[in-house]
């Protein structure tokens, strides 16, 4: 029986945390460039202040400019894109993102797609989506998410993956499909599944790799795993959980993890896997971002 290695998403987070701190004191220093990062949110959700909340406490920690601009759970699609227009049109601001999801009246598509590609570090611009999918990631931002979980891959394997099956589960925009894309880029055969797919065990059965982002508790069993297999958790998903006899509501990821460990080779818990890694890649897309801004990239 193997015991799968733990990927420490909250270690390797603070280790690049500590390069990213460093790149933008030069980038200070020398070009006179802070990297700015504005968080736009609508309305009251208390899950998405959280995540702002995070966000702003890592570009300040990281020396970034970090800006928040919360708007009112009425606030118009007007409203909405004249602030984007505004952060566009904002020098001291390289990276912009709209804390997703947005109240139902606003057109979560055309706001997104009105942050200037160049400053789109969430990596949701068609332009972006487009430069991935072609596979030319030099000049691309790549959504945080699916960037974080293959640097943690390339940790494990190495960046080259030919000969490697990964089986993606979950076809969303933001994580599924631009994983895949990344996996294809490094070399990977690559099987997107998703909630119509047929024996998905059996599909995941053969994989090197799998990616679990659905958003079901523990729904991937180990006798779906195949042995060695590196196994990445993006879900987070909200579940009573019972610790010294209390219950209390904890995260819990898409994979069944104690079983699971007894089977794959390497895994990432829920939490301090996926989560801490993503805000660190969108400081690094932010710092890019910047680093462009002063031809230094590109
Ligand atoms: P989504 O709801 O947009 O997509 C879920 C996908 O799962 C869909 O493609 C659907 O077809 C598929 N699916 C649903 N039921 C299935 C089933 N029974 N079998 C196979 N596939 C099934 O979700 P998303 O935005 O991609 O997020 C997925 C999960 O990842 C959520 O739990 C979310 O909270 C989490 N997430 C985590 C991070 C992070 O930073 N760690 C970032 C983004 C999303």
């Amino acid at each position: 029986m193997t015991v799968a290695r733990r990927i420490d998403g909250k270690a390797k987070a603070a280790e690049l945390a500590v390069s990213i701190t460093s790149d933008a004191s030069t980038l200070l220093v020398e070009h006179g460039i802070r990297p700015g990062l504005a968080v736009v949110i609508v309305g009251e959700d208390p899950a998405s202040q959280v995540y702002v909340r995070n966000k702003k406490r890592t570009a300040e920690s990281c020396g970034f400019h970090s800006v928040q601009r919360t708007l009112a759970d009425d606030a118009s699609q007007t409203d909405v894109l004249q602030l984007i227009e505004d952060l566009n049109g904002d020098a001291a601001i390289h990276g912009i993102l709209v804390q997703l999801p947005l109240p139902e009246h606003l057109d979560e598509q055309a706001i997104t797609q009105a942050i200037e590609p160049s400053k789109d570090v969430d990596g949701f611009h068609f332009v972006n989506i487009g430069k991935l999918t072609a596979g030319r990631t030099s000049d691309a931002f790549v959504p945080c998410t699916p960037a974080a979980c293959m640097l943690m891959i390339e940790d494990e394997i190495g960046s080259d993956l030919s000969g490697k099956n990964a089986v993606v589960i979950g076809r969303s925009n933001i994580v599924g499909k631009p994983m895949a894309s990344l996996l294809i880029k490094a070399n990977a055969t690559v099987t997107i599944t998703h909630s119509r797919t047929k024996d998905l065990p059996q599909v995941v059965a053969g994989a090197d790799i799998v990616v679990a982002a659905v958003g079901r508790p523990n729904m991937v069993k180990a006798d779906w795993i195949k042995e060695g297999a590196i196994v990445i958790d993006v879900g987070i998903n909200r579940v009573e959980k019972t610790v010294d006899g209390e219950t209390k509501m904890g995260l819990t990821g898409d994979v069944d993890y104690d079983a699971v460990c007894a089977v794959a080779g390497a895994i990432t818990p829920v939490p301090g896997g996926v989560g801490p890694m993503t805000i660190i890649m969108l400081m690094a897309n932010t710092l890019r971002s910047a680093r462009f801004s002063a031809g230094l990239e590109g």
